[in-house]
C-alpha cells in the first residue's frame, strides 16, 4: 500500500455504507468500489478506501493502521473501555459529529415486566453487545446486574429465557416492538463521527483532510 495516500476506514456494508460512500462523493472524491474488495483507491485524489466492519474501525484509528474513519459513537466509545481496560493505547481525536447513523442504545425490557427504573433490574441477567456502555450506566445508577455478552439477536434474548432484559440499539423501536419488547431507558445517544488518528499526519496527507473538512461542513450546513 502506498504510504502517502490518506487512508479513510469506512462500514463494507451496513447502516453507515452508503451514507459515508454519499459523503465521499459530495466531498469530490471519486470512487471505483467493487465488490468483496478491502481496498478502494480513489480515481482523483490520493486517498485509499479500506471497507471493515464497523467493530474495527476504532481499533484500526487508534493503532495508526489507517488515518481517518467513520463509525459510530457507540463503537467507539465500547471499543474505548475496552481498550483502557486492557490497559491498551487508545490515541485518536473526534474531527467531526457527522449528520447521519443516530440511534440510541437503550434498556429493554418484556412488556409485561414492571419496570420503576434502573433499579428493577437489580441482580438480572441484561443481553447486550455493549457490555461497557451498559456497565458504566448502571454503576452510576449504582445497580449490580449480570452482563450477558451476545453480538447478534440481542432482542430475541428475553423470549428465549437467556435473559431479563436487553440493551441494544433502537432507532424506530420496531424491533423491540416486533418481539414484545418496550424501551425502557435511554443509556446513550450516537451519531457516526469522523474520527482521526493520534499520529500527527505527514503534511501531504493533512493537506487532504484540510480540503475534505470544510466541504463535509459544507454538505451538513446544506442538509440543515
Ligand atoms: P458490521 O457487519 O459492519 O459489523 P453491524 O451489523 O455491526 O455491521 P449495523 O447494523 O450496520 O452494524 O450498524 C452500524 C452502526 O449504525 C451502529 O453501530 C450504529 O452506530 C448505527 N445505527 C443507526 N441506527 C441503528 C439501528 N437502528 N440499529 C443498529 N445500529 C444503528
Ligand atoms: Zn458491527
Amino acid at each position: 500500500m502506498d504510504k502517502t495516500r490518506l487512508r479513510i476506514a469506512i462500514q463494507k456494508s451496513g447502516r453507515l455504507s452508503k451514507e459515508c460512500q454519499q459523503l465521499l462523493k459530495g466531498c469530490g472524491v471519486k470512487l471505483n468500489l467493487r465488490e468483496q474488495r478491502l481496498i478502494a483507491h480513489a480515481e482523483n485524489m490520493p486517498i485509499d478506501l479500506l471497507l471493515v466492519r464497523d467493530d474495527d474501525i476504532p481499533g484500526l484509528v487508534m493503532d495508526g493502521v489507517v488515518d481517518l474513519g467513520v463509525v459510530g459513537e457507540n463503537v467507539l466509545e465500547e471499543t474505548l473501555m475496552d481498550r483502557q481496560a486492557q490497559g491498551e493505547a487508545a490515541d485518536y481525536s473526534v474531527l467531526k459529529r457527522l449528520d447521519f447513523g443516530g440511534c440510541r442504545l437503550s434498556l429493554a425490557v418484556a412488556d409485561d415486566f414492571d419496570y420503576q427504573g434502573p433499579q428493577s433490574l437489580e441482580g438480572k441477567r441484561i443481553a447486550t453487545s455493549y457490555p461497557w456502555l451498559l456497565k458504566r450506566f448502571m454503576d452510576e445508577q449504582g445497580v449490580k446486574f449480570k452482563s450477558v455478552m451476545l453480538n447478534g439477536s440481542v432482542e430475541v434474548a428475553p423470549r428465549a429465557g437467556v435473559a431479563d432484559a436487553i440493551c441494544d440499539l433502537v432507532s424506530t423501536g420496531a424491533t423491540l416492538e416486533a418481539n414484545g419488547l418496550v424501551e425502557a431507558d435511554v443509556i446513550f445517544r450516537s451519531k457516526a463521527v469522523l474520527i482521526q488518528s493520534g499520529n500527527a499526519l505527514p503534511a501531504g496527507k493533512q493537506q487532504i483532510v484540510d480540503k475534505l473538512l470544510p466541504r463535509i461542513q459544507g454538505l451538513q450546513q446544506a442538509r440543515e
